[in-house]
């Protein structure tokens, strides 16, 4: 029911990471409906080629790229293509994360580099669509508190927490019991621990149900992704670790659920593509036409669930344990994995190693509770840099 969608006011809207997986499918859904939302912002990385379609396309009033040099080719190309303001490195990119004439952040920056602009963001007064999980995963606590002082809502772009959101829409919070995310279980779900020692990128890079970008694919197949998602789902809804469970259901038709006292489960289906929450976090709590087709559930033969494995999935345990422990651990956790994701992409880590590589950064980390921004930063870095110390010792 679209006929009342004159009494919506324009949505301005900055897309971080408008070149990635996430930033492209979140810029269909915004041209789909000029009638609710507007691109005043955009931020890309180093895929200029895409980016200089999209100013093109969106004419935004401002556009971040990743440093100087990007930054004046662009302009130079564009130059007489509108009033655009250009702003470049991390400093641009939180820059136009929290300028005048935005209403809404997409945050879709992959890893912690989208940590700094989403706190801009909320500190500004911007409400958040999220997609960075690492935001939460590396500073949760700090994220939420700023968050709540500045009155702005962080929806989830995840698509496991915008089910869990929609399912629990119309009930009490006092009433959940447990929240239940589900797993695809990746494309190595029933691989032995033998066949896992062997597995290439381009096979990790292939999952079976979603077309995401080539970290969070990674995370997915280590099932990494679950296990930030879990950290994520804590800080989101406001859940103690042991009321959030993590389930194999490798149809992905149900995208996460709600279980509450008296025993009822709401759960959240659909066609597994990250149209549909991007497009519930910008329409939340409505729902807007997309162009994805419905479940067909005369197609589906079966739903199946199962238990994760966390002796051939050991990334899992890993987050659990982060989780658990905090102090500063989750940043460690999330920061050790970027650096073994990439080792492994560029063929230099076997893929059994990144929770190999992931635990011993772990193990070296002194716990510490982090209180600002820079805190968490300065951890990141350690981490970083410990993964990277182990990788070029070659102890993994
Ligand atoms: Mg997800």
């Amino acid at each position: 029911m679209e006929s009342d969608t004159h009494r919506h006011p324009l949505k301005h809207i900055a897309v971080l990471g408008s070149t990635g997986s996430i930033g492209r499918n979140a810029l269909e859904v915004i041209a789909s409906h000029p009638e609710r939302y507007q691109v005043v912002a955009l931020a890309a990385g180093q895929n200029t080629e895409l980016l200089a379609k999209q100013v093109q396309r969106f004419r935004p009033m401002a556009v971040a790229v990743h440093n100087r040099e990007l930054g004046r080719a662009l302009m130079d190309r564009l130059s007489g293509t509108g009033d655009t303001e250009w702003f470049w490195g991390p400093e641009g990119i939180s820059r136009i994360a929290g300028m005048d004439g935005v209403d809404t952040v997409i945050s879709a920056i992959t890893g912690a580099a989208g940590l700094e602009p989403t706190v801009a963001a909320v500190r500004a007064g911007k409400d958040v669509a999220l997609a960075n999980k690492e935001t939460l995963v590396m500073a949760g606590d700090l994220v939420m508190r700023e968050a709540a002082a500045h009155g702005v809502s962080i929806l989830p772009v995840d698509s496991e927490h915008s089910a869990v959101l929609q399912s629990l829409q119309g009930h009490h919070r006092e009433d959940v019991k447990r929240i239940i995310l589900t797993a695809s279980g990746g494309p190595f779900r029933d691989l032995s621990l033998e066949e896992m020692a062997e597995v290439t990128p381009a096979q990790a890079l292939n999952h079976p149900n979603w077309d995401m970008g080539p970290k969070v694919t990674v995370d997915s197949a280590t099932l990494m992704n679950k296990g930030l998602e879990v950290i994520e789902a804590r800080w989101l809804f406001d859940l103690p670790i042991s009321r959030i469970s993590v389930l194999i259901h490798p149809q992905s038709v149900i995208h996460s659920m709600v279980e509450y006292r008296d025993g009822s489960i709401i759960a959240q289906m659909g066609v597994p593509h990250m149209i549909t929450p991007i497009a519930y976090a910008l329409s939340y709590p409505r729902h807007i036409s997309t162009p994805i087709a419905p479940l067909d559930f005369s197609q589906i033969r079966s739903l199946t669930f199962e238990s994760p494995d966390s002796k051939r999935f050991h990334c899992l345990d890993l987050a659990l344990r982060a989780a658990d422990e905090g102090a500063g651990m989750p940043a460690v956790l999330n920061a050790a994995n970027e650096i073994a994701v990439d080792a492994f992409l560029k063929g230099n880590l076997p893929f059994l190693s990144i929770p190999r590589l992931v635990e011993r950064v772990m193990d070296r980390h002194r716990p510490r509770d982090l209180t600002s921004v820079e805190e968490v930063m300065a951890t990141d870095a350690w981490a970083r840099e410990t993964a990277l110390d182990l990788l070029a010792s070659r102890v993994i």
